[in-house]
């Protein structure tokens, strides 16, 4: 491992104030006649209000730990939206030019807010390969540019390792400050990284935990193995099963209509307050689901994995035309509570600053 330029350290410990650490959210419903609670990441108040940030964080500090990345060297990578953004933002503040492949058909939202950090952005049409093309073409641009660095986030396993040695050990330890245990967590899947890493590090505290990846049921990828419709949760279901997802790792697939996951979403920002993506709509009814089977008493953990704000151009902010098979209309909200962040303070000599870096340390307890 290679020690850090100097300068390099101060901006990454800066980062880290800003990305990840975010509290974790117990929303209260009622359906079927009972009352009931969900937890919730609330990782739209990372940074650039996306899960990816963190991703974005840990992959980079990881390759400038193993000198595979230089100052000032050009990032490049296919994204459909919120990994470029974090990339773009934190690449920004490392001090990196940034360029990356989008299929062409993601919200302007995201393709100004990618602007806005000076990114370099590099459209693919369908015609030209649409996800699939976009991978291709940033690898052909890394294989051109000597000294670049490509994160490969469908690839990389330090894409898991993110959710093993921060998510899952903040979701442990937020649990245990109240006595609670994880019986279910579930996240829609887009490179994977956040299931799986978070999966193995609860599945190491808890082992009867189940872990269940989420996709659109209007366009299944993980049991089909590529795309067969169109969906609109954006950031999840690219195409095709990225290699660090290992579906023998996981227990059963939850399946969610995309129109199902546009009105809870639209119910979390009316009701209650928590403006977020569409993807955090489908991961709470994907939690709601588990919860109706495992019981309403049950211990059923999610994410929120963006805000609402890239996605004002969107169906999100039409009105959604209901179907009888949807379970969005039958939840009502009656609000959340908020479990603190897990005490940096405290541990800031020693076990949080060595999670930051050494998969399998842990933070400390969350403070109370
Ligand atoms: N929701 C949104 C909005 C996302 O941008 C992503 C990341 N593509 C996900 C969910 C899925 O996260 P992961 O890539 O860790 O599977």
């Amino acid at each position: 491992m290679t020690s850090l330029p100097a300068g390099i350290e101060a901006r990454f410990h800066g980062l880290s104030r800003l990305i990840g650490n975010t509290p974790l959210l117990a929303v209260d419903y009622t359906f079927r006649g009972r009352q009931r609670r969900i937890f919730a990441k609330s990782e739209n108040l990372n940074m650039t209000g996306s899960v990816k940030d963190r991703m974005a964080l840990h992959l980079l500090r990881c390759a400038y730990e193993r000198g595979t990345v230089q100052p000032g060297a050009l990032i490049i990578e296919a994204t459909s939206g919120n990994t470029g953004i974090s990339l773009a933002a934190v690449g920004r503040a490392l001090g990196h030019p940034v360029a990356i492949f989008m299929p062409d058909w993601m919200s302007t939202e995201r393709v100004n807010l990618l602007r806005s950090f000076g990114a370099s952005i590099h459209p693919v049409s369908r015609e030209d390969g649409g996800f699939f093309g976009s991978i291709e073409k940033a690898e052909e641009l890394a294989r051109e540019t000597p000294g670049s660095f490509l994160p490969g986030q469908f690839a990389n396993e330090d894409n898991c390792e993110t959710h093993e040695t921060l998510t899952g050990p903040e979701i442990h330890y937020q649990l245990d400050s109240h006595d609670l245990k994880p019986d279910a967590f579930v996240a829609g899947v887009g490179t994977g990284g956040t299931v799986m890493g978070v999966g193995r590090y609860l599945r190491s505290r808890h082992p009867d935990v189940t872990i269940h990846p989420l996709e659109p049921s209007n366009s299944p990828t993980l049991r089909t193995g590529c795309r067969v419709g169109q969906h609109r949760i954006q950031g999840v279901s690219d195409e095709f099963i990225p290699s660090i997802v290992d579906l023998s790792e996981l227990h059963e697939i939850v399946d969610v209509d995309d129109g199902d996951a546009i009105l809870m979403a639209q119910k979390l920002a009316t009701d209650v307050g928590l403006g977020v993506g569409i993807s955090s709509g489908a991961n709470f009814i994907g939690a709601a689901m588990l919860q109706d089977q495992l019981g309403s008493d049950a211990v059923v953990v999610t994410l929120f994995p963006d805000d609402n704000k890239k996605y004002l151009s969107t169906d999100l902010m039409h009105d959604e035309p209901s179907k009888p098979d949807h379970l969005a209309p039958h939840l009502e909200l009656h609000g959340f509570t908020a479990f603190n962040r897990v005490c940096r303070i405290c541990n800031e000599s020693e076990e949080w600053l060595r999670m930051m870096r050494i998969p399998g340390s842990e933070p400390g307890p969350a403070a109370s």
